[in-house]
């Protein structure tokens, strides 16, 4: 996937997005999982694009991933402005590709294609529920 789609994924469009929030708040980063041919899912999908399945579980995305690709980010989109430079990451989780940013305090020089790194679950200045990257 591309990097274009970073900042802007919308999880309210791929629906699930109320427990997914609920998860958050209870600490868990989760994706969804196929039922039916056991296709995994990050963002959690509501229905199964390769076999159109709708019947999902909810799992848990945790312990440790490894770093795929990443991008210093110095441009924020609108409203994130203030909030550059940080860095955006592709990290695989046992076949599951998790994007996110890297935690601010960790800079960006230090991050290298497949180091080791766990999602962490914050809360944001604003209130809002979050996830983020740090090295393992
Ligand atoms: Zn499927």
């Amino acid at each position: 996937m591309g990097f274009e789609k970073f900042g802007q994924v919308s999880f309210a469009a791929q629906t699930k997005a109320a427990a997914f929030v609920e998860y958050l708040e209870k600490g868990e980063l989760r994706g969804t999982k196929c039922k039916s041919c056991g296709r995994s899912f990050f963002p959690p999908r509501a229905d199964c694009n390769f076999c159109l399945n709708s019947d999902m579980e909810w799992f848990e995305i945790k312990g440790q991933g490894n770093v795929i690709s990443f991008t210093e980010v110095n441009y924020g989109p609108t409203g994130f402005e203030t909030d550059v430079p940080y860095t955006l990451a592709l990290v695989d989780f046992d076949g599951v590709e998790v994007f996110g940013r890297f935690d601010k305090k960790v800079p960006a020089d230090r991050i290298k294609i497949g180091m080791a790194v766990k999602a962490v679950v914050n809360e944001l200045p604003n209130g809002q529920i979050s996830y983020e990257f740090l090295p393992e």
